[in-house]
């Protein structure tokens, strides 16, 4: 009783494989994006094309997926705060394994002895958790929208991208006092 929803995109159905080592097929589909699929300042937006390139080949133990999704990303820049977008490739890397049979060969779902890895389902497997680390490893943690941004000033917060030669003219305390005494003395005259 598979809990599997083989409707899903990101189900895949390994039949057509075969579980002979060495078989092996390559795919090409595109799915719409899984919702909250990304990290704290990027994402990729619900529902946007997600590319897999991927090939599926019959190991000993399962199903070894290899490839690669292109996603687009959308956020913010983390220093001056303009949005941002671009694509970028994902790896995809995942082996499914089978799960254990019993003495007549009968599947035990939920058996594999490695708790690590994901398993098969019958002939399905769900690809959406591997795609959600891949992004997850792929995406910067500090997104910049050029590898020099210059930021926000910190005083006034104008976009330093934008007025490279933005400074203020920072007075001294001391100073100002001094320039009160002047201002004073030259009105006593
Ligand atoms: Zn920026
Ligand atoms: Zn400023």
């Amino acid at each position: 009783m598979p809990s599997l929803d083989p409707r899903s995109p990101l189900v895949l159905d390994s039949r057509e494989l075969g579980r002979r080592a060495g078989s092996m097929k390559v795919m090409q589909f595109t799915v719409a994006a899984p919702a909250d699929l990304g990290v704290a300042l990027v994402v990729v937006p619900t529902g946007s094309d997600v590319e897999f390139d991927i090939r599926l080949e019959s190991v000993m133990d399962g199903v070894l997926v290899t490839g690669t999704a292109l996603v687009t990303v959308a956020g913010e820049c983390s220093r001056c705060l303009e949005p941002l977008a671009f694509d970028t490739e994902v790896d995809i890397q995942e082996l499914f394994t089978y799960p254990e049979t019993d003495s007549r060969g009968r599947e035990i779902p939920g058996s594999n002895s490695d708790d690590d890895l994901p398993q098969l389902e019958g002939d399905y497997f769900d690809l959406e958790p591997t795609l959600r680390d891949a992004v997850v490893l792929a995406l910067p943690l500090v997104p910049l929208c050029q590898p020099d941004c210059q930021g926000l000033c910190s005083l006034c917060g104008v976009n330093l991208n934008d007025e490279p030669d933005h400074v203020h003219e920072v007075v001294d305390a001391r100073w100002a006092a001094l320039a009160d005494l002047a201002t004073k003395d030259s009105s006593d005259e």
